[in-house]
């Protein structure tokens, strides 16, 4: 893959978001646990009082128990991300006496299926607890896109509805955990606070002799595997690009849903995000191939190592990987495509 069809540019550079010092503090956060363990890597509540933006009292109340919640049960925050998602859309936050069928709470629950009586789950903490223990059980959850997650848990007739709800979770969530929105997967941040992408081998260089149009590093790695971000930043870019046309996600089948071939161009589903303020200026990465709709929206907020995505093989692909491109400029051009192994392991990555 070479590079990404103008348009796409173009519709970005409507986008201009500006970031403060998030993702600062994150260089000194080495987390300890390992995949598949999830508890080991849990985040604190540090501001257990915040008011969220937007919130009445009580929703205020219900969000701090469900953050509180899962802090106690070391639920990793990504955890508690899909929680409030969750709530927010069942329940709007209050905690309901009643809804469909015999729905109750929060997250409403059904007394019929097993939750609970009535009373426990017109408790918050109760109901809460009883969302966290069903999610544990949901192989892969921490790499689920969050309607996936929670439609796991919830079983509900409408999954796509909590698409809307991870950007006002994840800000409800970051006002209790001091302003960022720790990542809590076993990936260390380098001192200057950039992360490896995937795991994997570097299969195929930057602009070779062989690809001198391969303005990226191609890194191997099995389909599913984790995207992380390269480093704190916002989103600027989420496109299906694929045989010269690039489509907006619709949250239905688009041509990036299927695997692609070395005959069609296109980045395929990626992800491009834009990290303000490095010394040299700014910095956008691109992050292509991936399997399904990334796991991001543009305009969000990304610390260093978030997950973003899934390693596929959409648009010009001949298998599953990671095609990375780091761009000394915004926007991405061709121009200022720059070579990423060498640009991480100046900044103490190793690639
Ligand atoms: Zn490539």
């Amino acid at each position: 893959m070479g590079r990404v069809i103008t348009l796409a540019v173009t519709i970005v550079l409507a986008v201009v978001v500006i970031i403060g010092a998030a993702g600062a503090g994150i260089a000194s956060l080495l987390f300890g646990g390992t995949a598949g363990t999830g508890g080991l890597c849990a985040a604190t509540v540090t501001a257990p009082n915040a008011t969220p933006a937007g919130l009445t009292a009580e929703q205020t109340s219900n969000a701090a128990a469900i953050v509180a919640v899962g802090a106690r049960m070391r639920v990793p925050v990504r955890g508690w991300v899909i929680a409030v998602a969750t709530a927010r859309q069942e329940s709007g936050l209050i905690s309901l006496s009643s809804g469909d069928r015999d729905s109750v709470g929060l997250f409403q629950q059904r007394p019929s299926q097993g939750w609970g009586t009535p009373a426990q789950l017109l408790d918050p903490d109760y109901a809460a607890t009883r969302f966290y223990e069903a999610l544990l059980r949901v192989p892969d959850w921490q790499t689920l896109p969050l309607t996936e997650a929670a439609q796991a848990v919830q079983g509900s007739a409408y999954p796509d509805a909590y698409a809307d709800d991870e950007q006002p979770a994840t800000a409800i969530v970051t006002a209790y955990t001091g302003g960022t929105l720790p990542g809590c997967d076993p990936v260390a941040v380098s001192a200057s606070g950039w992360v490896r992408p995937v795991p994997g081998p570097v299969v195929s260089g930057f602009r070779t002799s062989s690809r001198p149009g391969h303005d990226g590093i191609d890194i191997g790695a099995p389909r599913h595997t984790l995207i992380r971000a390269a480093s704190a930043g916002v989103v600027v870019t989420v496109l299906c690009n694929v045989a010269g046309r690039s489509y907006t996600p619709t949250g239905g089948t688009l041509p990036c849903d299927v695997d692609g071939n070395p005959q069609i161009g296109g980045c395929g589903w990626y992800v491009q995000i834009r990290h303000p303020g490095q010394p040299t200026g700014d910095v956008v990465t691109r992050y292509c191939h991936m399997v399904r709709q990334p796991a991001v929206t543009v305009g969000q907020t990304v610390t260093a190592g978030q997950p973003i995505g899934l390693v596929g093989s959409s648009g010009n692909s001949s298998g599953p990987h990671l095609h990375f491109e780091v761009h000394s400029g915004y926007p991405a051009t061709e121009a200022n495509a720059i070579e990423p192994a060498g640009f991480l392991r100046y900044r103490g990555v190793s690639i």
